[in-house]
C-alpha cells in the first residue's frame, strides 16, 4: 500500500481479547506492530485559518488497523508531523492527515475496503467478520451500515446482516424483532 513508509522494526505482542469472555480457552490475539511515517506529497505551508506561515510542531502518533497478517492483527504506529501556525493571534495547530486511513475509522482503507468485501459474502456473518479481519464488532456493524444504505437496502433497526439479507420481505427481523424501518434510497 502507498502513502507511507516503515521507519523501524517491527514489535511482535500477544494481547488477551479474551479476559471478559466466556470462552478463556481461545488462544490470545498476536498483534503485530509497524512503526511507519506518512508519505504525505503535499507539505502545508500557510496555515487554513489565517494563512501566516505555519512551523513544525513536533510528533503526534496514531494508531491505524491495517489487514490481518496471518491470525495476527496488524496496526500502523503512524508518526504525523504536528504544525502549528506562527501567527500569535492564531495559534492554529494540527497533525498531518493520514492519505490511507479511512475517515471514519481507526482502520486503514485497505482493511475497510476488506471488511466490505466480507460483509459482500452472504455466507459470512457479522461476527465471523469482525473475527476473520481482527476489528471490534462495532467497526464491522458500521460498515454494514452504510454498506446498506449506499445500496439503498431496506435498513433494520438492528442493521443486522441476516435481516438485510431478506431485505425485499417486509418480515419481523430475526435478530431485533423490529420492521424494516424506510429504505435508505
Ligand atoms: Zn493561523
Amino acid at each position: 500500500m502507498n502513502g507511507f513508509v516503515q521507519t523501524g522494526d517491527s514489535v511482535e505482542s500477544f494481547r488477551d481479547f479474551n479476559k471478559n469472555k466466556k470462552d478463556q480457552n481461545e488462544p490470545k490475539m498476536k498483534m503485530i506492530r509497524f512503526p511507519v511515517k506518512v508519505l504525505n506529497p503535499e507539505k502545508p505551508v500557510f496555515c487554513p485559518e489565517c494563512g501566516a506561515f505555519l512551523k513544525k510542531d513536533g510528533i503526534a502518533h496514531s494508531d491505524v488497523f491495517h489487514l490481518p497478517y496471518g491470525h495476527a492483527r496488524t496496526v500502523l504506529d503512524v508518526e504525523r508531523q504536528r504544525y502549528e501556525c506562527t501567527n500569535p493571534n492564531c495559534r492554529v495547530s494540527f497533525s498531518e492527515e493520514i492519505p490511507f486511513k479511512d475517515p471514519k475509522h481507526k482502520v486503514t482503507k485497505a482493511l475497510r475496503t476488506y471488511i466490505e468485501d466480507l460483509l459482500s459474502e452472504t455466507v459470512i456473518t457479522l461476527k465471523m467478520t469482525s473475527k476473520i479481519a481482527h476489528v471490534h464488532k462495532n467497526i464491522v456493524k458500521e460498515s454494514d451500515k452504510e454498506r446498506l444504505i449506499k445500496d439503498g437496502s431496506v435498513f433494520f433497526p438492528c442493521s443486522s446482516k441476516y435481516a438485510a439479507d431478506q431485505s425485499v420481505s417486509a418480515d419481523l427481523c430475526f435478530s431485533c424483532r423490529h420492521y424494516p424501518g424506510a429504505s435508505a434510497q
